[in-house]
């Protein structure tokens, strides 16, 4: 008999591998989407459709997405290879749209040609803003002295070429805010992805005309700072977002992210500001297309 000769181990993991299946299985079959009204539907402001993790069934992701009524989908540009195959899959999907730029993580080893190749990439015509771009004091992948200087370069960079920005901080507030006061004001507009701080930072963000995008995070048991930032934030400065892969919203936490699963972040800040979930669709799409679309006109339509 095969199994005789098996590992102890093996059989046992195997189990654990069969029940986890099952147990995966179950639940995704459980999930029940927030179902919109027949409007223009919701933008995934911030997603990272080129990653391994969607290298498997990204046309699946995609058409999940599209049939729950996210039809259309930012891919964020963390280097200068993600920056061109977000531009690749916008060439390739119809509701993909693409940005180009370079991570505070993956600055260490920028070099003036790479600043070259964005200048390039940033002109074609999919692509609707610059980033993500930022200071991340969490990990500190590159030195400090070396985000600071290329988050600088590339804030510079972008307001020359008149493209909103896409900035990640964190853990690095101050820092980040700095860089951004140092250049301001910014006509073609901008966003703090994946907002963490509190009312303070919102003030401060808003002030310079940016807008405050909310991720999945909002739907977490423990993010009562977060919602007091939702209910003090008007609604036409709040833009959402997945970050998928990561941060995927409750019912999911844990799991792979996915632009469909944007419908319960929507959800949560609707009931968070008292309003319809239509509503926040409406509102946040307008304010989506007000910030990138304006660069790159879209047709309002399906994905794939
Ligand atoms: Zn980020
Ligand atoms: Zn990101």
């Amino acid at each position: 008999m095969a199994m005789m000769g098996m590992p102890f181990d093996d059989v046992l993991m195997n189990r654990v591998r069969g029940s986890l299946r099952e147990c995966m299985g179950k639940k995704k079959k459980e999930i029940v989407y927030p179902v919109l009204g027949s409007g223009q539907g919701l933008i995934d402001t911030h997603c990272h459709l080129d990653m391994e993790a969607y290298s498997e069934d990204l046309d699946g992701v995609i058409e999940r997405a599209t049939r729950n009524g996210v039809g259309r989908i930012i891919t964020v540009g963390i280097d200068l290879v993600s920056s061109r195959e977000a531009i690749m899959l916008a060439e390739k999907y119809p509701g993909i749209r693409a940005t180009v730029g370079v991570h505070p993580h993956n600055v260490g080893t920028m070099t003036d040609e790479d600043y070259i190749q964005l200048r390039q990439l940033a002109g074609h015509h999919e692509v609707v803003a610059f980033g993500e771009i930022g200071m991340d004091l969490h990990y500190d992948f590159a030195p400090v002295e070396l985000q600071r200087e290329h988050f600088s370069r590339q804030v510079a960079l972008a307001k020359e070429l008149q493209l909103p920005v896409v900035i990640h901080d964190r853990e690095a507030h101050s820092e980040v805010m700095n860089v951004l006061v140092d250049h301001s004001p910014y006509p073609a507009g901008g966003v703090m992805h994946c907002f963490s701080g509190g009312p303070a930072l919102a003030e401060e963000v808003l002030a310079l005309g940016f807008h405050i995008s909310i991720p999945g995070v909002i739907t977490f048991k423990k993010s009562e700072e977060m919602a007091e930032v939702v209910r003090l934030v008007p609604l036409e400065r709040i833009i959402l977002e997945t970050d998928g892969p990561y941060l995927a919203p409750e019912p999911r936490r844990g799991r792979r992210n996915e632009p469909a699963l944007l419908l319960f972040t929507a959800q949560r800040v609707a009931n968070l500001k008292d309003v319809t979930l239509d509503s926040i669709a409406e509102i946040t799409t307008a304010n989506a297309e007000r910030l990138f679309y304006a660069v790159a006109p879209i047709p309002v339509g399906s994905v794939s």
